[in-house]
């Protein structure tokens, strides 16, 4: 148990990083662009070569499996130093920009510069990936950064706080690991960045923290992300596809289908072949017991939460299209499936956030527009089919952080793509240049020449001449 003694001591070590980090984020802003690319690949060669570390971590978490941490922990993370060191050059030019007749005799360029100190407060399912990718850009655009992972997967956790220590001092980056009131103490700080990954709930909280000091926040938050799938659908591909996405990682991402809205033609052939194709996928010999490619839930609140959403559903008349071995003891939940679940089911209105997958019948386009459209905006929203009318009738009268026709969840790993959600399901984006963006400050700055400009004309005391240019310029806008 914590004393306060405790808890001063850590709040003193905290402030006392803070402090020293704003100091040093004066030297960083002024340092010259290639130390940020040695710091980039320096993360990048300790990624390489701890690369075994990660992924032993990370299956001591929640045993997730090694290729799918190298895919999407791994490659992810390396991908971004890639293009962030591919592009810092052009990213960090200042872009100069043209002058209006008004302000004739003015040159004007806006340049990036770093906003400081930043707070990266990471979730559990991609735990490595969403601290130290957001750390990429932290660093591409010059920043000095703390760290904040999850509790729930300690041993990533500890992987993180290695990484850091053994590559950075402390005053440029640096990790508090633990919990909630970890992290409520460093919201406390006056930090010139938020880049917060997490849900919506905890989310508005960091947002209100950020608020005290009016300091700028990133939001990547869940939602409901869903699939459509439409008469013009390729089946097999379409199941392949979001059976890997629901599936991958337990069904623990942020982007994974949360429900299907399939047309009422195609429901029985869809269900069948997503049966077959998530079988294919995680199982080994029929069985998910013991396949070594089907991740865990993180613990046991989320599986009991989970179990309870299946649960809630069924009792209230849902019926299971597949499901099959449940161990709370190893936090093993096989792939679920469901239909006939009623609109007030808790699983239709919560994130689900594990694998349970509800498959609902729509009859027209529009009803399966109404339906998104009477939820929060989600992060993802996937179409499948080859109609390209239907598909521009969704894609215009639905609004989510990001759309894949037919494909689920790849955009994340496209580096040029912006990736966060909308209202609900985010503020602000990340990867790439978009993630450099998030952590500088686009500063306009603008040189005026000596001796007369065209702004003068409209300098006090205001002449009839000044007056007569001013309502030609209005009459001419
Ligand atoms: P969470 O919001 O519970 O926790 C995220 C982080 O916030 C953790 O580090 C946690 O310690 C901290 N935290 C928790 N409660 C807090 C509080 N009261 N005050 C301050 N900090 C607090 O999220 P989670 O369970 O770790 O992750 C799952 C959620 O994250 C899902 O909703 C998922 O969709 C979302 N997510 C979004 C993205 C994205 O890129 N948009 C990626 C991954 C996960």
């Amino acid at each position: 148990m914590k004393t306060v003694a405790d808890e001063s001591t850590a709040t003193h070590r905290i402030s006392d990083v803070f402090n020293r980090q704003k100091r040093s984020a004066e030297v960083l802003r002024t340092e010259p662009f290639s130390i940020r690319k040695q710091r980039l690949k320096a993360l990048a060669a300790w990624v390489k070569t701890n690369r075994k570390l990660i992924q032993q971590a990370i299956y001591a978490d929640f045993r997730k499996p090694e290729v799918e941490t190298d895919a999407t922990e791994i490659f992810a993370v390396l991908t971004e130093i890639d293009h962030a060191l591919a592009h810092l050059d052009r990213w960090t030019k200042p872009i100069k920009v043209d002058a209006p007749v008004t302000m004739l005799g003015t040159r004007s360029a806006i340049v990036y510069e770093p906003k400081g100190v930043c707070l990266i407060i990471a979730p559990w399912n991609y735990p490595f990936n969403l601290s130290i990718g957001p750390l990429v850009s932290a660093l591409a655009a010059g920043n000095c950064a703390i760290i904040k992972p999850s509790e729930l997967t300690p041993n990533t956790s500890a992987v993180v706080a290695k990484l850091c220590s053994d590559l950075f001092d402390e005053s440029v980056v640096s990790v508090f690991e633990g919990g909630v009131e970890v992290s409520q103490q460093l919201l406390e700080l006056p930090f010139d960045h938020i880049f917060f990954t997490g849900s919506p709930a905890i989310g508005k909280v960091v947002m209100q923290a950020a608020a005290k000091h009016l300091t700028s926040v990133t939001l990547e938050l869940g939602g409901k992300s869903p699939v459509i799938v439409t008469p013009s659908v390729r089946m097999r591909d379409a199941a392949r596809r979001i059976a890997v996405a629901k599936f991958i990682n337990n069904g623990q991402t942020c982007i994974a289908p949360d429900y299907v809205l399939v047309h009422e033609s195609v429901m029985k052939n869809f269900i069948d072949a997503l049966r077959e194709e998530t079988l294919k996928r995680f199982a080994v010999d029929g069985t998910l017991a013991h396949s070594p490619f089907y991740a865990r839930i993180v613990n046991e609140k989320h599986f009991n939460r989970v179990h309870e959403l299946v649960q809630d559903a069924i009792n209230k008349g849902a019926r299971a299209e597949m499901s099959g071995p449940v161990d709370a003891s190893t936090r093993l939940m096989h792939p679920v499936i469901l239909t006939q679940v009623p609109e007030q089911a808790r699983i239709l209105e919560e994130e689900i956030f594990g694998p349970v997958l509800p498959i609902i019948p729509y009859h027209s386009s529009k009803d399966a527009i109404r339906f998104i459209n009477k939820k929060p905006k989600p992060l993802a929203l996937y179409i499948f089919g080859t109609d390209k009318k239907e598909q521009h009738e969704i894609l215009i009268n639905t609004s989510s952080g990001a759309v894949c026709i037919n494909d689920c969840a790849i955009h994340f790993l496209h580096p040029n793509l912006p990736f966060g959600g909308v209202n609900n399901s985010g503020i602000g984006k990340s990867h790439g240049y978009y993630g450099f963006l998030a952590f500088s400050n686009e500063k306009p700055v603008l040189r005026q020449r000596s001796g007369f400009t065209s702004v003068q004309l409209f300098y006090p005391p205001y002449t009839r001449r000044a007056k007569k240019i001013m309502d030609w310029l209005i009459r001419w806008m």
